[in-house]
């Protein structure tokens, strides 16, 4: 089965195709032609998510799904949330957002953090939504090289290392993405 993850983030791409099965044939949005800019322009990661997943599927006819993640911070009431990308500002820069959600929590004791996905999924005409929640807590400064975003701030409850400092291999299997793509992938396994 052919369909497109409405995506340009090539991280995100590879991840997801690492834990995609061989029946399913995924594409990314530069396979099917399509370089529009899709704004995310709703106020929360169900609304954004649907939001690209329906553009690509009323333009290009095509079954797809699209995530949305945001970085939710309890003692912040949620923030950075559905911002987490634009959070320092436009354009988006990982190193600046970082170093903006450090200061905000210098002062804090409460650490406690949660990356949330959501993933819209439209396929043969109807609509499917799948959660995935990764908790944990913001450190104290950055640790590690690896992975993207906010992963060097980021440490996942029930380890010792920041997600920088894990391989994708393992960040998958706990991660808010890899928890939300694995219930879509399930669901794609038993779809008839
Ligand atoms: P997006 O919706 O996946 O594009 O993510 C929104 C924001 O959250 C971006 O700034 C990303 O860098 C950040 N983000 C998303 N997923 C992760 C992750 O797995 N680790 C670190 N940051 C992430």
């Amino acid at each position: 089965m052919k369909l497109v993850f409405a995506t340009n983030n090539l991280n995100k791409l590879k991840e997801v195709q690492e834990m995609l099965p061989n029946s399913i044939e995924l594409m990314s949005l530069k396979d099917i032609n399509c370089f529009d800019e899709i704004d995310e322009t709703e106020t929360t990661l169900e609304g954004n998510a649907k939001l690209k997943a329906d553009y690509i599927t009323q333009k290009f006819g095509y079954n797809c799904f699209a995530d949305d993640t945001g970085l939710e911070v309890e003692s912040l009431d949620g923030k950075p949330g559905v911002y987490s990308a634009r959070f320092a500002g436009e354009p988006s820069n990982a190193e600046n957002n970082m170093q903006k959600l450090l200061a905000e929590l210098q002062n804090k004791k409460n650490r406690k953090a949660q990356f949330r996905t959501a993933v819209a999924l439209n396929i043969n005409d109807k609509k499917f939504l799948f959660e995935g929640i990764c908790k944990g807590e913001i450190l104290k400064s950055k640790q590690g090289e690896k992975g993207f975003g906010y992963d060097p701030i980021f440490k996942p409850k029930g380890f010792d290392l920041s997600f920088a400092e894990m391989d994708s291999e393992a960040k998958n299997k706990i991660s808010h993405r890899g928890i939300a793509i694995q219930k879509l992938i399930d669901f794609l396994n038993d779809y008839k």
